[in-house]
């Protein structure tokens, strides 16, 4: 089957197929950087992750290029009020979020900025002058001529047909109904930074600088373009506008917006104190691997509400299936194949594939993955499983982990980083002892823990009970979780 995906523009599910053959050209909306994200940026950052993740696994070869916003009207007030330049302003958050993104598993696309693109931002709205579907004003700012182009709201499926002509808005963000021309072209104020070009001093709006990047990167019609909901409107609306008068073609082909994330069911804002960075999470406790699971887990398209009761269970989930692998990687099975293992190997990975070309239905293949590990767990818990089941379990495994990315234990070293940042930023103060505990565990690699597992039951069966119990408090202190069972002693970190 072909991947289908919710396309905004046409409202409806539809077939995927890009323009040239087997290349897929797609651009998303990145970072505004005045600040660090915060968790509802990166559900999107993650929806978009995962679907060109999906795209590389379906075999399509991908272009496929973020920008970040190092320029916009937050970015120069915060600037001015610091008495920075932008680049200095922006040099930590963008540093952040690279960071962060590694963090969390997103692999980083080809990253533009803003700033490296102000001539090219001059001359196309030059190019919008010439064709009279922008004009100057007498400060020297240029604005979009929105009455230009009729069929302005058709991603958002606004009604414009009462607007009011040549009414203006200058700023980035607005959402009044009522359509307005927008500026293209900031003429410079005082104390503001401002960039001398072939069209006069000034600065770009925001929606230009997504319209020049993608169309330098990816062409004048590319096959995908995303970013979260709030974006449709205006911002989306206003790049389809100026590249379309432009080009006169389609600019991009298929829309892919992300939900907005609610915390704790409520909208996340700062006043309501539901307000969380990737960080703040990390700095109570959380793995980087819990919040991305719960991130992914549910789909792109349907509200997710995050709850600290649904990271725990994230938690819980990543450690089954990491558990599960480390159970066919290190037993010993015997000869043979089963061949209802080996089948149920090759349904899930259907399964897992059907769901995701379901207009990514994560929360379907994360159902057909969790159905594998539940049977094989019993199948191998009554010795059923052979040794040439493991491989097919582990493909299985392997293409799920190559979307959902959250099978390499790899939070302690993460974790680490995230509290020595907060000691050099002055935040030490929000450490949680959760961390400290999850960061200590971090340090002891697993061959380190086995030895003293083994030098705890040597002692205890020399009947050293005084040292046993060291080694055991030293274990539990490092987070280490140490269970008894018929098959002797297992471990796991909290
Ligand atoms: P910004 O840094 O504000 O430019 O936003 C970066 C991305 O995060 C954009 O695609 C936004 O649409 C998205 N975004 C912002 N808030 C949320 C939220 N609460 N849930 C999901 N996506 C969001
Ligand atoms: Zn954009």
């Amino acid at each position: 089957m072909p991947l289908r995906l919710y396309n905004t523009m046409s409202a409806k599910v539809e077939e995927f197929h890009p323009l040239r053959n087997n290349e897929v050209r797609m651009y998303a909306c990145g970072p505004t950087v005045y600040d660090y994200g915060h968790i509802g940026n990166f559900r999107t950052f993650i929806a978009v992750d995962m679907l060109q993740r999906f795209l590389k696994q379906s075999g399509y070869k991908l272009r496929y290029v973020m920008n970040i916003t190092d320029l916009d009207d937050k970015i120069i007030r915060n600037a001015a009020r610091d008495g920075v330049s932008v680049q200095q302003y922006t040099a930590k958050y963008q540093k952040g979020f690279l960071e962060d993104s590694a963090m969390i598993g997103i692999e980083t696309p080809r990253l533009v900025r803003a700033t490296e693109h102000i001539p090219q931002m001059a001359a196309f709205v030059a190019k919008l002058v010439e064709k009279d579907v922008a004009y100057r004003t007498d400060d020297g700012s240029y604005y979009f001529r929105i009455a230009s182009f009729p069929r302005y709201g058709k991603l958002s499926k606004k009604d414009f047909s009462e607007m009011r002509r040549g009414a203006r808005v200058d700023v980035d963000e607005y959402d009044k109904d009522s359509a307005r021309d927008f500026a293209l072209w900031k003429a410079p104020k005082p104390g503001e930074a401002s960039w001398d070009t072939s069209i006069g001093p000034g600065r770009p709006g925001w929606h230009l600088e997504c319209s020049v990047m993608s169309m330098q990167e990816l062409g004048e019609s590319f096959d995908l373009h995303a970013g979260g909901e709030d974006l449709v409107f205006p911002h989306h609306e206003n790049e389809i506008a100026q590249s379309e008068s432009l080009t006169g073609k389609t600019f991009a082909r298929s829309w892919f917006h992300v939900r907005f994330l609610l915390v704790e069911g409520e909208k996340m804002s700062k006043s309501l104190g539901n307000f969380y960075t990737l960080r703040d999470l990390v700095l109570k406790g959380h793995k980087p691997s819990s919040i991305r699971y719960l991130l992914t887990s549910v789909p792109y398209r349907t509200q997710l509400n995050f709850t600290f009761d649904g990271l725990k269970q994230a938690a819980v989930s990543v450690e089954r299936l990491r558990n599960f692998r480390q159970r066919l990687t290190v037993g010993d099975f015997p000869a043979g194949s089963n061949p209802e293992m080996q089948r149920l190997a090759s349904e899930t990975i259907d399964r897992m594939r059907a769901a995701l070309e379901d207009d990514l239905n994560a929360a379907q293949a994360q159902g057909a993955i969790f159905e594998l590990v539940r049977k094989a767990n019993s199948a191998l818990d009554a010795g059923e499983v052979k040794k040439e089941d493991t491989r097919p379990m582990l493909q299985a495994l392997e293409k799920f982990d190559e979307i959902f990315a959250v099978l390499e234990d790899d939070d302690g070293p993460k974790m680490k980083q995230v509290l020595e940042w907060a000691s050099t930023e002055g935040r030490g103060q929000d450490i949680s002892p959760e961390l400290r505990d999850a960061v200590k565990s971090g340090e002891l690699s697993d061959a380190d823990i086995e030895t003293k597992i083994a030098e705890m039951e040597a002692a205890r069966q020399g009947r050293s009970f005084k040292v046993s119990d060291a080694l055991r408090a030293e274990l539990t202190g490092a987070g280490i979780v140490i269970e008894n069972t018929k098959d002797g002693v297992r471990w796991r970190r909290k």
